[in-house]
């Protein structure tokens, strides 16, 4: 924070923006605020000084609250590690791996959610008319991590997204790599695996008004490869559809067939 203050009484150079926004935002810099700020608003450099002024000040602000919450999430795990040294007493809390441990923790957990902290419009900036294309757009294989919501243990793997964009409704296209964006955003939360098919197909309906879309996940889940049934080769499978590839096997089946392609 002192960063913050300090640029606040010299003269505001653009460079020392950077530098110091960078640098104090070493917490945020997984957030899409954070991203979008860098990625975009700041690249270009003629920004207005007023302009850069305020988004300082909006950085300063997430970061006080990031950095609150991590203070008390790494408070928190350093009490899970202490009970858990009640339970096995062999456990050495002085094992210098261990010492940073709740506090690493703590990032960790931000950093796999901060999914929550952005909307399907920070993914989904431009689109472009569908013009006369009506046939299935496919994004394939995008990986994922996310965090399983009833034991906060990863799941991760891939999701074949596509749609079908229709010119008469008035439907939108996008690039592929806002489709991927769109995975991240939804997986980088608490996450279930069947509500992350939903929430990109819901996206995506909402978004871009298509004719059909198509999600489909196929994940690993750490809950079940690392604890209870212990399967490691297990792998899950969901699909959520909406629209012609509702009603339209054969459009299921292009699907199908392109993702195994
Ligand atoms: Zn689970």
């Amino acid at each position: 924070m002192s960063g913050f203050s300090q640029l606040r009484r010299v003269d505001f150079s653009r460079q020392e923006f950077y530098t110091i926004a960078l640098k104090s935002g070493n917490i945020m810099k997984f957030e899409t605020t954070f991203n979008n700020y860098f990625g975009k608003e700041l690249a270009k450099t003629d920004e207005p000084e007023e302009k850069l002024k305020e988004l300082l000040a909006r950085l300063e602000g997430r970061t006080l609250e990031l950095n609150s919450a991590r203070k008390k999430m790494s408070a928190g795990f350093g009490q899970v590690l202490q009970a858990l040294a009640e339970a096995y007493p062999t456990l050495d809390l002085n094992d210098p791996n261990l010492t940073d441990t709740p506090n690493r923790m703590a990032r960790a957990l931000l950093e796999v959610c901060s999914g929550l902290g952005a909307v399907n419009s920070d993914a989904i900036t431009t689109t472009f008319p569908a013009e006369d294309y009506n046939d299935v757009i496919l994004l394939k294989n995008i990986d994922f991590t996310s965090l399983c919501s009833h034991h906060f243990f990863p799941f991760s793997g891939v999701a074949h997204v596509g749609y079908l964009p229709d010119p008469k409704i008035g439907s939108k296209v996008l690039g592929l790599s806002k489709l991927a964006r769109i995975v991240d955003i939804h997986s980088q939360r608490p996450q279930l695996q069947e509500r992350l098919c939903q929430d990109v197909m819901k996206a995506l309906k909402e978004e871009l008004r298509p004719a059909g879309v198509m999600v489909v996940v196929e994940a690993a889940h750490g809950c079940l490869n690392c604890r209870g049934a212990k399967k490691i080769n297990a792998s899950m499978m969901t699909s959520s559809v909406y629209g012609k590839f509702k009603e339209d096997i054969k459009l299921r089946e292009e699907f199908l067939a392109l993702i195994r392609a």
